[in-house]
């Protein structure tokens, strides 16, 4: 949240992206949408000091994939890690179609129509960041200076994990959602993954291998995680008692987000005005870049415009 005071910030939520995993089914895609900017707002992000929009409001993401796609090479995109990751991960769906191939293509046009200095990223998105650079590389090779390389910026605690220790994925059903009571928090932290070699409750335990312990990293105080740490390590904490004891931090951590998802709930237009006034935003940016490529790439037809 504090990079909206830091930089100007663009978050969006990438319906169509949705729509290369969910194409058979996008019936869930509207209400996602809702829910996404809902938890946002009430995570903090603030319309007044950043652009919040829906991808697929913003044509010029689809006419830069377009344009991007004449210049990447197949290759690349083959080998991008998720590319065969998230095929074996989500195998009861059929993931061998174009635009499936093409996501981290569309990812880049997504980060530098706004001609992007940085993209806030988790360590297991650095590879789709180091293909948009490639991309940027080779296309400012043949036409110009167009786009900046968008750098990396790595938050504090940039890998959060899911319950089962996978990536957090409403795709894999590992999340904590932020409208979830604190009997539904408590009954999910107990699912939890901890750290597998720990069997019985007298063997020290190794937070470095705990999924548990990386919600402590996201939510519990330093005192709080050395002491845990420690009493893991020697065994004088058991994993039954720290999933008590981080449910009721992440209870209490989660109360006030809470409050407010409420407040949205009752008046559901907060999300729209907020997309609303976001789009504009994007849209202008994004257009003033899409001059600047289709006069690099030769197809620019002033005369034809009214
Ligand atoms: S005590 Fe906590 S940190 Fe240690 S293994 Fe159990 S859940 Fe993980």
């Amino acid at each position: 949240m504090e990079l909206q005071d830091r930089y100007p910030c663009y978050y969006f939520v990438a319906d169509w992206h949705a729509l290369t995993s969910d194409y058979a089914d996008p019936s869930k895609i509207r209400t996602a949408t809702f829910e996404a900017v809902a938890d946002w707002l009430s995570a903090g992000l603030d319309p007044a000091k950043c652009g919040i929009f829906l991808q697929s409001e913003i044509k010029e993401h689809a006419e830069l994939h377009l344009l991007l796609s004449m210049v990447t090479p197949l290759p690349w995109l083959e080998r991008v890690p998720t590319f065969k990751d998230q095929q074996a991960q989500l195998e009861d769906k059929d993931l061998n179609t174009y635009g499936f191939l093409g996501y981290p293509l569309l990812q880049t046009a997504d980060i530098i129509v706004y001609r992007a200095g940085f993209v806030p990223v988790g360590e297991d998105q650095a590879s789709h960041l180091e293909l948009s650079r490639e991309v940027v590389r080779r296309f400012n090779n043949f036409y110009g200076d167009v786009f900046p390389e968008p750098q990396p910026l790595f938050t504090a605690t940039p890998k959060v994990p899911g319950l089962d220790g996978r990536k957090m994925s409403k795709s894999y059903g590992n999340t904590i959602p932020l409208t979830a009571s604190a009997d539904e928090i408590r009954a999910l932290v107990m699912t939890m993954f901890t750290d597998p070699n720990r069997v019985r409750r007298s063997d020290p335990g190794n937070p470095d291998i705990c999924n548990l312990f990386h919600f402590h990293k996201l939510f519990s105080d330093e005192a709080t995680i050395a002491r845990v740490d420690h009493e893991c390590r020697t065994a004088q904490i058991g994993c039954v008692q720290d999933k008590k004891l981080i449910a009721d931090i992440m209870i209490d951590r989660l109360a006030p987000i809470r409050a407010r998802r409420e407040q949205i709930d009752r008046d559901p237009s907060i999300v729209w005005d907020a997309l609303r006034d976001g789009n504009r935003k994007a849209r202008e940016r994004a257009a003033e870049t899409m001059e600047l490529v289709r006069d690099a790439m030769k197809i620019s037809y002033p005369e034809l415009r009214g």
